[in-house]
């Protein structure tokens, strides 16, 4: 018997005429994912992409793989049979019976995409029902709320059968909206902003800030593991890593305390703004959320906003924090983020931040600094680190 994988495209049915462009990306970025579990035969047909292994795999590795890939809602675990009801029947007798144990009822869902089978969907469905009632006799039919539900469908090349559809990824496929840059630091916020915007389809390279000697390089190290388990959704990731030292040793040296952190989160844009240009990036990503911290009131995050003309996504602006940490927690980023590493934000902190600036005070104190050179100087001190898919 042979088993394999239907995966149901989200978001990507509806885009009408250009539906192919999608469906190719994500069928490129399958093919990507799963090279190394075994050899695949990937094929789609009327919005569902079937994955056939051709050799004997780890089915529950390759769910797992499935399971992060952008542009599928769900994903079947299937038997094929041949159209005909014998082999519907034999292959039902022989798959259903292992996903039954423990449950009492069930009921038997068919679809006939193929309108040439002889039998209409509800024909199917009770024969079915009577195929599985033969292999489990103790099991009871019940419409309305089964414990397991049955799934038949007569396709073009096959019928498949499954009991049980599980939550993919949702989303867009990676790559089909284009390219932002994610403002990453080591905190719980930006790795989930960066798997947001990745789930919608953007391609994602990262720019962190560092301010050594103040921050260690193990903090970096933090940034850097905080990349790869991201890129395990969001594909590879360029990682910029530009030294701030200079920038804060001059702030302390010339402007009034209480605006540091917004004049360092001014040149944090600044510089990435002028990263992602040079890099095809449409936009900025960070992991602000309104009312989070001083920096991040609606005057704050205007006043940072003012920094830069290209537009700033921040996909977790309307997220409490609690909801924020589900998310982490959900793509694996949460004990990491909580390792406790300074960040080039928590040097040199204000003890009274301005929470709500006027971008004019906020402009005098930049005018007290050179601040295209600072930010040209620290542009050229930037490193970058290639982060490989983790899949
Ligand atoms: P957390 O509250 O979990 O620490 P955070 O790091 O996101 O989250 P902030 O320090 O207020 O919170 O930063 C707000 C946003 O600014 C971050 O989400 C990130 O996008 C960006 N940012 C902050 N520090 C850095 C840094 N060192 N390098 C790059 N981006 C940063
Ligand atoms: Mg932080």
């Amino acid at each position: 018997m042979k088993e394999i994988f239907l995966c149901k495209c989200g978001e990507i049915v509806l885009k009408g005429a250009n539906h192919s462009f999608f469906e190719n990306a994500l069928i490129k970025e399958l093919k990507f994912r799963l090279r190394s579990y075994g050899s695949f035969k990937i094929t789609h047909a009327q919005s569902t992409i079937y994955v056939e292994p051709t050799v004997d795999v780890d089915f529950d590795a390759v769910f797992s793989a499935l399971s992060r890939v952008f542009g599928i809602v769900t994903i079947e675990r299937a038997a094929v049979a041949e159209k005909s009801m014998e082999s519907i029947a034999e292959v039902t007798k022989e798959y259903i019976p292992r996903f039954l144990e423990g449950k009492k009822t069930f009921k038997v869902e068919a679809k006939r995409a193929d309108k040439r089978f002889p039998l209409k969907s509800p024909e199917i469905a009770a024969q079915t029902g009577g195929f599985v009632l033969s292999a489990c006799p103790r099991m009871r039919v019940n419409v309305k709320e089964p414990d397991v539900t049955v799934k038949v469908e007569v396709r073009e090349y096959a019928a498949y059968i499954s009991a049980g559809s599980f939550k993919g990824a949702g989303g867009m496929p990676v790559g089909t909206s284009g390219k932002g840059l994610l403002l990453l630091s080591g905190g719980i916020d930006s790795p989930v902003a960066g798997y947001m915007m990745a789930k919608r389809g953007v391609k994602i390279d990262a720019v962190h800030f560092e301010s050594f000697p103040y921050t260690s390089e193990r903090a970096k190290e933090k940034v850097l593991e905080l990349a790869r388990l991201v890129t395990r959704y969001s594909g590879s990731m360029l990682v910029h890593v530009v030294s701030l030292t200079h920038i804060q040793e001059e702030l302390v040296k010339n402007c009034d305390e209480d605006y540091f952190t917004l004049l360092l989160r001014r040149y944090m844009m600044a510089i990435a703004e002028k990263i992602a240009k040079q890099n095809d990036c449409l936009a900025l990503i960070t992991g602000e959320s309104v009312g989070q911290v001083a920096s991040q009131t609606m005057q704050a995050i205007a006043v940072t906003d003012n920094a830069v003309s290209m537009p700033v996504f921040r996909p977790c602006i309307g997220m409490d924090k609690e909801e924020i940490i589900q998310v982490s927690r959900k793509i694996d980023t949460f004990e990491t983020s909580i390792l406790p590493f300074e960040d080039c934000c928590t040097v040199f902190t204000p003890k009274h931040p301005r929470t709500k600036p006027e971008i004019e005070k906020v402009l005098t104190e930049e005018r007290k600094l050179d601040f295209d050179a600072l930010v040209e100087e620290a542009l050229a001190s930037a490193e970058q680190v290639y982060i490989p898919a983790e899949v």
